[in-house]
């Protein structure tokens, strides 16, 4: 009997857990809180992630380790790669984790990347907002997600506000100030890479986020096969930089018909959720299949696919159950604003069947303004 050890106990360590039970696999969870929701279907351990003893209970327990969660300390992630394999590999994690080397990686693979530069200073911030010009955005290097982290300088009036607001972070966890990108689109690449070397993509995604978390994805991203190929080939490079093993995405912005990366993450991806049901093999378990060296299965998708993320709280599900291809996730999570609670999948033959399902599921949860824009794209 094989056990996935899971660092991380989120919704992405549930939904692998999930996935995995048709595989035979059982699964240990290590997370820092007693009710993280993969606990529900896996054995959790609860610990700190710098936590030695825990670590070494954890890898005595597990034949192989991987993550839910991209913020894990790269040196636990190293001190447990001495005990036990672990995919994603400790260094792409720690690329991940920080803006400045993962953007400085992808610009020496020639990956396309808007202007940015590191800041470790009030001085350096000023300089740097004059070189790359307003609008720009201050980020914190490390441990920011869904828009978390995040400083808008709108003009050169906002630095003072900015530098308040994540000034202090600078000599804790790094700081960079990056061009703001006025896209017209924003894209991943949901992909996966197995211990062989075997590089998969699904289809390109499109995505749309609301106050910097991912409101709605649709695949396949209407978009033509020259960006589709170029978006491939960069995460192909990627994967290859860094042998990567597992599953990752890439976020693009698409500007003026030209990709510029924003940034990877080294797990299953919220924008992939939609191949649990809309691809012949999902995200899940072809994550899986790789971290234990399987054969990967197929990325071929299945018709049109829209995700609809819940945050916050849980709408009714009877609209999409109602639905002839609708999908509900629900987390076992407590609502809480701003947390993701669960997703919706609607998935249809055509594009036309998708927008109008989407168009259902809108007026019957008054949520038109999230679908609106997935509905334009189809039509
Ligand atoms: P991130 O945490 O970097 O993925 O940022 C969350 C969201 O904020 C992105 O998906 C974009 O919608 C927006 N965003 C982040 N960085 C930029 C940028 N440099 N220019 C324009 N929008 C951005």
């Amino acid at each position: 009997m094989t056990t996935v050890g899971i660092l991380g106990g989120g919704q992405l360590a549930r939904m692998l857990a999930l996935s995995g039970a048709s595989l035979g696999l059982r699964f240990l969870v290590m997370d820092t809180v007693a009710d993280a929701c993969a606990g529900q279907f896996a054995p959790l351990l609860v610990g700190d992630f710098r936590d030695e003893r825990a670590l070494a209970e954890f890898a005595a327990k597990i034949d192989v380790a991987t993550f839910d969660f991209e913020n894990v300390p790269a040196e636990s992630a190293e001190w447990l790669a001495q005990r036990a394999p672990v995919f994603p590999n400790p260094r792409a994690l720690a690329v991940a984790q920080d803006r400045l080397v993962e953007k400085s990686l992808f610009r020496e693979l020639g990956i396309p990347v808007g202007e940015f530069a590191a800041v470790s200073s009030r001085g350096e911030l000023d300089a740097q907002v004059a070189l790359i010009g307003a609008p720009c955005i201050l980020k914190t290097r490390r441990l920011g997600y869904d828009g978390k982290g995040q400083f808008r300088i709108r003009t050169r009036a906002d630095v003072d506000a900015a530098w308040e607001a994540l000034g202090p972070q600078a000599q804790t966890v790094g700081l960079i100030v990056e061009a703001f990108i006025p896209f017209q689109r924003e894209v991943s690449v949901v992909a996966v890479r197995g211990r062989d070397g075997e590089f998969r993509a699904w289809p390109l995604t499109e995505n749309w986020h609301v106050d910097g978390v991912l409101s709605a994805s649709l695949a396949p991203a209407p978009a033509d096969a020259a960006l589709t190929d170029a978006a491939f080939a960069h995460a192909k490079k990627l994967a290859e930089a860094l042998d990567y093993v597992g599953v990752f995405a890439l976020e693009l912005f698409v500007k003026d018909g030209r990709l510029l990366a924003n940034e990877m993450a080294p797990r299953v991806h919220n924008s992939g959720h939609w191949t649990f049901e809309g691809a012949e093999t999902s995200q899940f378990e072809n994550h899986l299949r790789a971290v234990l060296g399987l054969p990967l299965g197929s990325t071929r998708m299945l018709g049109h696919a829209c995700m609809l993320n819940w945050i916050g709280e849980l709408p009714s599900r009877d609209a999409v159950l109602a639905e002839a291809s609708g999908h509900w996730h629900d987390y076992g999570k407590l609502p809480r604003a701003g947390r993701k609670v669960g997703h919706a999948t609607l998935r249809a033959d055509s594009a036309v069947e998708l927008a109008g399902a989407l168009r259902r599921i809108g007026v019957a949860l008054g949520r038109m303004a999230q679908v609106a824009p997935v509905m334009d794209r189809l039509l």
